[in-house]
């Protein structure tokens, strides 16, 4: 693709007096993208400003490289949309409203009925078709609201809140069908205040916080750290000294040193040369790695 997925700039939206948006400036690839946020960050209003059915108040909107809300027409033929908690006909089959949604999409009725069987085996419903949606369970209703989403063969698709009232198991499934989007050339942005569910599914994430933007960013990069744990052999007040005095950021835990170097320092180097500097042994180095949860904390304490 040779647009960003999204663009925004100076984005921003008040209903009244709230601030829902403010002031974005993002620029986002194509991939899987996590929207992460608490109940209230935006989320459902910039995914709503995406797809043309909000104006914002001020700023630019792209996605897929089309102007909203100049280009409407051209961006929605290429994206999908599931809502958070919207609902299905419950007396219709499976089979039946997946031809609808179809043929709403301009699909010719013949082609409309093989992909209608084509999504409904991608999200494992072949077997359910022609069962009414009235009898599926809300795992299996959250996935033909996926197969919806995606049945007129759509480059991008949102999901809001895809994972929103589901037990494990159903968790779990939904979670893999969007992982798998990405082999079928769609590409995914899926809202989440579950950040375990980004963490599994997403390789970039933005991340909003009353309405502004805390992180952009691959997801790799963001979750990783220069923090390493450390345990010695010997005196670790010693070595926790030694490495202060190298400049690096040391934390004493019980049996280890949480040791975070300076940025472009390589923590491990650090650590060899201030187990030098005090004939130490080391018994074990690993990572720390941060959690999306741990970063939340960390912005809601700053
Ligand atoms: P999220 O999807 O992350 O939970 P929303 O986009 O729904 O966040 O909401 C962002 C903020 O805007 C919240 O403070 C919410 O109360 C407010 N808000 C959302 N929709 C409306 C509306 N229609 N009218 C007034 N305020 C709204």
């Amino acid at each position: 693709m040779e647009h960003p997925l999204i663009e925004l700039s100076g984005l921003g939206h008040r209903y009244g007096n709230v601030v829902a948006l403010d002031n974005l400036d993002v620029n986002v690839p194509p991939g899987s993208i996590g929207l992460v946020g608490a109940n209230g960050a935006g989320k459902s209003t910039l995914i709503r400003i995406l797809l043309g059915i909000l104006r914002p108040t001020t700023g630019t909107v792209r996605v897929l490289g089309h102007d909203i809300p100049r280009e409407l027409i051209e961006m929605r033929a290429r994206v999908g949309y599931m809502a958070e908690g919207s609902t299905l006909p419950l007396d219709q089959t499976a089979a039946d409203f997946m031809v609808y949604a179809a043929e709403l999409a301009g699909i010719p009725t013949k082609a409309a009925k093989q992909r209608a069987s084509d999504v409904l085996t991608l999200v494992g419903l072949h077997e359910e078709r022609f069962r009414a949606l009235g009898d599926f369970s809300t795992g299996m209703k959250q996935r033909a609201m996926l197969a919806q989403a995606i049945v007129h063969d759509p480059d991008l698709v949102f999901l809001d809140e895809p994972t929103a009232g589901l037990d494990p198991e159903g968790r779990d499934e939904m979670l893999h069908l969007i992982t798998r989007l990405g082999t079928f050339g769609i590409h995914v942005l899926v809202s989440s205040h579950v950040l375990s569910d980004i963490e599994r599914t997403c390789d970039w994430v933005v991340m909003l916080d009353g309405g502004k933007l805390l992180r952009n960013g691959p997801i790799d990069r963001i979750v990783s750290s220069n923090t390493l744990e450390l345990e010695v052999l010997g005196d670790s007040q010693a070595v926790a000294q030694a490495l202060r005095s190298r400049g690096a950021e040391v934390e004493t835990q019980p049996t280890s040193l949480l040791v975070t170097s300076p940025a472009d320092t390589d923590t491990d180097v650090l650590i060899r040369d201030a187990l030098a500097d005090t004939h130490t042994g080391m018994r074990r180095l690993t990572a720390k790695q941060t959690s999306l949860e741990d970063l939340f904390l960390e912005s809601g304490d700053a």
